[in-house]
């Protein structure tokens, strides 16, 4: 049995009136083990052990669909998610196997995919546009385009991506990407940010990385 974790949350989650409009909006309900809902419940009933062990907090993509529906205004994105992944951590329960797989790639090679530098490149063979690098621009530019690795890997992201560099293009916007120096944004480390945010320094871009890199980009100008 799993020690019960500190329950602030709990409290605060005694407003629910198991409406279910959480779970039915959520849409990657169907791949949780229990909605937003249902964890409510349990946690309510003291079944922690169920709610500690749920794929349901990691699955969680923070698009803010149930907070924003909730009619008692609860924080689930915010506040219930958070804390249930920070107490599983604490009693010691891994993350799911494919979560904690999209985390190892993403310290060890700078994306979840674990694929390497240089294939972060290749979706700007197909954009139609020419799509300015900021190193071999060597100048500043008003716009700095991070990508991030679901757009620069992931085919459909890619389409994303190309489209968005025609808009840029069509626009006239002066902009540019980092090409094989970006790294993951960390946001699905985000997720699980109490955990390892701090653990992933050399392979997640974090604002300090960008700030050195305006830095050095303004002392080149
Ligand atoms: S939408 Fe809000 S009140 Fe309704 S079940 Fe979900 S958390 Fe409870
Ligand atoms: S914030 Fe998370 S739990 Fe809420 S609707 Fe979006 S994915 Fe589902």
């Amino acid at each position: 049995m799993l020690s019960a974790p500190p329950r602030p949350w709990q409290r605060e989650f005694n407003a629910c009136i198991q409406c279910g409009i959480c779970g039915g909006s959520c849409p990657l309900g169907h791949a949780m083990d229990y909605t937003p809902r249902r964890i409510i419940h349990l946690a309510r009933e003291g079944l922690l052990e169920e709610v500690l062990r749920s794929t349901t907090p990691w699955l969680c993509v923070s698009c803010y669909t149930c907070s924003a529906r909730c009619p008692g205004g609860l924080k689930i994105t915010d506040v219930l998610f958070p804390a249930l992944r920070d107490a599983a951590f604490a009693a010691g329960v891994q993350p799911p196997a494919e979560v904690k797989k999209g985390l190892d790639n993403a310290y060890r090679y700078g994306n979840p995919f674990g694929e390497g530098p240089r294939k972060r490149l290749e979706w700007t063979k197909g954009a139609g546009v020419p799509v300015p690098i900021l190193r071999d621009l060597g100048r500043p530019v008003d716009v700095l385009w991070i990508v991030e690795c679901y757009a620069a890997y992931y085919p459909r992201g890619q389409d994303n991506a190309r489209a968005t560099a025609r808009i840029l293009t069509a626009l006239g916007v002066d902009y540019a990407i980092l090409g094989t120096e970006e790294k993951c944004a960390g946001e699905c480390a985000r997720l699980a940010e109490d955990i390892v945010g701090h653990s992933l320094p050399g392979s997640v871009m974090k604002g300090g990385s960008l700030r050195k890199l305006r830095d050095r980009i303004s002392q080149k100008a």
